[in-house]
């Protein structure tokens, strides 16, 4: 049924979790079994509370985030996305991920919604400086004496206006609208489902647990691997071109 959607619709727009990297080793947030907030509050980590009240905390946290990326990499669900870009089966990707996944796979058309965190900069000047510049020893301080963050969007800012305006156009165009790997709790991100599901679009779920917006989709899998049904879909899509 997936793949059937996908090859009927005219715009497809995906939206991408923090499921979808884990089978990439980068653990999520929020699920049951490993997300990694079951062990730690976000709202003390990943904040604008922790970069002005808890920094030794906060670059623990984002040295070991960047540390682990080190040693993961795009997986083949990752680049099935991009070569369904590339074939015109997918427009582009609106992402809640900070890992740049999509990009490094070879999607051209990502709007990261929630920063990156290949990349920190300095809150004083805004000097940007790769990530593993932060893994050094003097690593979170800038060459004009600043602190550096990384370039993701923490609890309490506000999310870019590039990539939201990408956003909002894709989700205007969007025909069917295929969420993988989120939980969709993290607003003002999960509106987009809805305004998509709202203007028309067909709406599909791929999450292995239930969310509350599953009562909105036209099609859900839940239980399965989003890696194992990009896959299977694109088996059937290539068996019928
Ligand atoms: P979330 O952790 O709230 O939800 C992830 C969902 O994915 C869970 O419901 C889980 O059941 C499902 N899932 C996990 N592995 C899966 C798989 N292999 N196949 C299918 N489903 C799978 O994540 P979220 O909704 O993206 O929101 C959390 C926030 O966490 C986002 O703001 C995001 O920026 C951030 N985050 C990003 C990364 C990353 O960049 N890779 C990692 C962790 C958290």
């Amino acid at each position: 049924m997936l793949a059937n959607l996908i090859m009927e619709a005219k715009h497809t727009v995906i939206f991408s979790g923090a499921g979808m990297s884990t089978e990439s080793g980068i653990p999520d947030f929020r699920s049951a079994t490993q997300g990694m907030w079951r062990h730690k509050d976000p709202a003390k980590l990943a904040s604008t509370y922790a970069l002005e009240h808890n920094r030794d905390e906060f670059v623990a946290f984002y040295r070991a985030r960047i540390e682990g990326l080190q040693t993961c990499a795009p997986h083949d669900g990752h680049r099935i996305l991009a070569e369904w870009e590339q074939r015109g089966l997918v427009h582009s990707i609106i992402t809640q991920n900070v890992d740049g996944f999509h990009a490094l796979a070879g999607s051209r058309y990502v709007a990261e919604l929630h920063g990156t965190i290949s990349r920190v900069h300095c809150q004083h000047c805004a000097r940007v400086y790769s990530a593993v510049h932060y893994l050094e020893e003097e690593g979170t301080v800038c060459e004009c004496g600043g602190f550096l963050r990384p370039s993701v969007v923490l609890f309490g800012e506000s999310l870019p206006d590039d990539a939201v305006d990408m956003a909002e156009r894709e989700t205007y165009a969007a025909d069917l609208f295929i969420v993988l790997g989120s939980s969709l709790q993290v607003s003002p991100a999960n509106l987009f489902p809805q305004v998509a599901k709202r203007n028309g679009a067909k709406f599909v779920i791929v999450n292995m647990e239930p969310t509350e917006l599953d009562y909105l989709a036209d099609l859900v899998v839940h239980e399965r691997k989003i890696g194992e049904v990009l896959a299977e879909a694109n088996k059937i899509i290539c068996t019928n071109e």
